[in-house]
């Protein structure tokens, strides 16, 4: 910890939860997503944080860069205003590094430690499509969160600034309708928030999954439409264990950074599909792809991009996922890969 220039240096295999926890002690924060147990990973593939809408992205915090390249040369990269000439390079690794190289260190802007104001409870569909909506004109301080299988969870949270602030959010939570279960409470740092779950993982190894993570714009008119399409693939996922869940961005998330491959700035929510099946039985794998891709295809009209967070270079989509998560940025990721990772020991992007 730099305790002047209020910078972390971390290194791989520091859990979001551990540099949430150090950083606490010093009163500051990092904007870790839904679960401290993630590690660099969360930070590499761009790093949507309920904090996001007022912080930005992980990546968005990054301001140096140490790894190897995947042809073994080592690299220190600069955020490029105070370096010129690696634009591309930094650009790629801010959100692509796991196709190129491996990240050793990263140096990262950390931000003042706020008590957050946490909203959990249980909804209809109606509730979560009103939830939605009125998500949807919040201010950047507060994000919503929810999770759709068997029944459906919701949880907002809004970041503590002052007390007028705090009144403001406290008013927001209180028009939120719901069916049961609600409690509002406020918690110290990301890491002492409530999971995102359904709650139902006791038998969650007898069962194999893939995670595959949606971006698009808000909802607005579309919402019931959406609503009506998530009902009807939730009643008809293959496995219990499958679900639908979604985070907010938006506010300074939009920030145009073009130096960065995360490129779906304007996105406002991130839904992901879990699709499970019961552990080594392909034809019930096969039965949770499908559903998983007929979900895809389903939200593709609000949905059109693709945030990497997970990779599935096994699955037929990759190529897919690909061309929805970098757009005209691809071909310039390829070419760079071609530089870097010429015999292809990372992940491929083709
Ligand atoms: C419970 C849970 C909650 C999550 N919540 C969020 C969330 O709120 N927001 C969000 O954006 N994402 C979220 N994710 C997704 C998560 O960020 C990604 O799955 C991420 O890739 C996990 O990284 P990891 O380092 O923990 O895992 P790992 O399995 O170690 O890494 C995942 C992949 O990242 C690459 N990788 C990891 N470390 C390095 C490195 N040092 N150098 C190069 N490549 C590397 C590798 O390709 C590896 O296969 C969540 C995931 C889980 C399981």
């Amino acid at each position: 910890m730099d305790r002047d220039k209020k910078h972390v240096e971390i290194e791989a295999g520091v859990a979001m939860g551990e540099l949430s926890d150090f950083l606490k002690k010093h009163k500051r924060s990092f904007p870790i997503g839904l679960s401290g147990m993630t590690g660099m990973g969360y930070i590499l593939t761009g790093g949507i944080s309920p904090l996001s809408r007022s912080k930005g992205l992980a990546i968005d915090q990054i301001i140096e860069i140490k790894g190897f390249w995947g042809n073994g040369k080592e690299f220190h990269l600069l955020r490029p205003s105070t370096q010129k000439g690696s634009i591309f390079e930094w650009k790629a690794l801010c959100g692509a590094a796991i196709f190129l190289g491996i990240i050793t260190k990263v140096k990262l802007k950390t931000q003042p430690l706020r008590p957050l104001l946490s909203w959990t409870a249980n909804l209809s569909f109606s509730q979560l499509s009103e939830c939605i909506n009125q998500a949807e004109s919040w201010p950047n301080s507060l994000s919503l969160q929810w999770i759709c299988g068997d029944y459906i969870f919701a949880h907002a949270i809004g970041e503590v600034i002052n007390t007028d602030n705090e009144a403001v959010l406290m008013n927001l939570l209180e028009k939120l309708p719901y069916s049961r279960n609600r409690i509002i409470n406020k918690v110290n740092d990301m890491n002492s928030l409530p999971n995102l779950s359904l709650g139902n993982n006791t038998n969650k190894n007898s069962n194999h999954s893939e995670v595959l993570g949606l971006l698009g714009p808000a909802w607005q008119k579309n919402n019931p439409k959406v609503l009506k399409i998530i009902q009807d693939l939730i009643n008809k996922r293959p496995n219990k264990s499958c679900y639908i869940a979604s985070q907010q961005l938006g506010g300074i998330t939009h920030l145009n950074d073009r130096h960065t491959s995360f490129i779906h700035r304007e996105a406002i929510w991130k839904p992901w599909v879990n699709g499970a099946w019961e552990a080594y039985d392909q034809s019930k794998r096969i039965r949770t792809l499908k559903w998983m891709e007929e979900t895809w295809n389903s939200l593709e009209f609000v949905c059109p991009g693709v945030h990497l967070a997970q990779i599935h270079p096994h699955l037929p989509w990759h190529q897919r996922e690909l061309s929805s998560a970098f757009n005209d940025w691809l071909p310039k990721l390829q070419e760079l890969k071609g530089i870097h990772d010429p015999r292809n020991l990372m992940p491929p992007l083709k």
